[in-house]
């Protein structure tokens, strides 16, 4: 699932795919330089922001899945650590100032090369807005999730696990990773939850 490129981002030459000496999988390799184009899976990193019983949530403003609800996540910078990440991704996109107080999971999605890290939040000061992202936010009941606009698979299933947390009456820590479900088709309820493991934490 190598993502197309056609130059050498070292020396501008065309690039051909092959499996460099010594590795065991086909890469982008400069047919001038000879630079190896390593990809690896990129990070989304992001929070459930709760307050009094409820949770933070928006309403994507941009493609994919523009209309539908997620929670404040964006893809990991460089020169940031995963938790200023999930802080400055909930700031951008639903104008919270929350700090972290405990990890929440992380989600690997093999088959689109992303991986997602949440924490559990909590509002530094009460506020938010939508930022240029969201068409919307709001603090919701967990009774009012609404699970058929959800925009993406991981934020459902980090739902879920949310949702058991609280019946199990304290949080805890999940991992795993989201796979696409034998013989389904392509639409929320696509993926479910492989290779689970949920811990206490505390
Ligand atoms: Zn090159």
């Amino acid at each position: 699932m190598l993502v197309p490129i056609q130059y050498c981002s070292n020396c501008g030459a065309k690039v051909e795919v092959k499996i460099p000496p010594g590795e065991d999988r086909e890469r982008f390799v400069c047919t001038a330089c000879q630079m190896v184009h390593y990809q690896n899976p990129k990070l989304v990193v992001g929070t459930l922001v709760e307050h009094e019983g409820k949770l933070l949530i928006c309403k994507r403003a941009i493609a994919p899945r523009r209309g539908y609800w997620t929670l404040p996540a964006g893809f990991h910078e460089l020169g940031e650590s995963t938790m200023t990440g999930a802080i400055r991704e909930t700031h951008e996109e639903a104008g919270a100032i929350v700090r972290l107080v405990a990890p929440f999971g992380h989600f690997d999605i093999p088959h689109i090369g992303q991986a997602y890290v949440f924490y559990r939040a909590a509002f530094e000061s009460l506020g938010y807005h939508a930022g240029p992202e969201s068409l919307e936010v709001k603090l919701i009941e967990p009774d009012d999730i609404p699970w058929k606009e959800l925009a993406f698979d991981v934020v459902r299933i980090a739902l879920e696990l949310y949702m058991e947390d609280r019946q199990h009456g304290a949080p805890r820590y999940h991992q795993g990773a989201i796979t696409v479900k034998p013989g389904a088709t392509r639409d929320l309820g696509y993926c479910e939850l492989t290779e689970r493991l949920t811990v206490p934490i505390g």
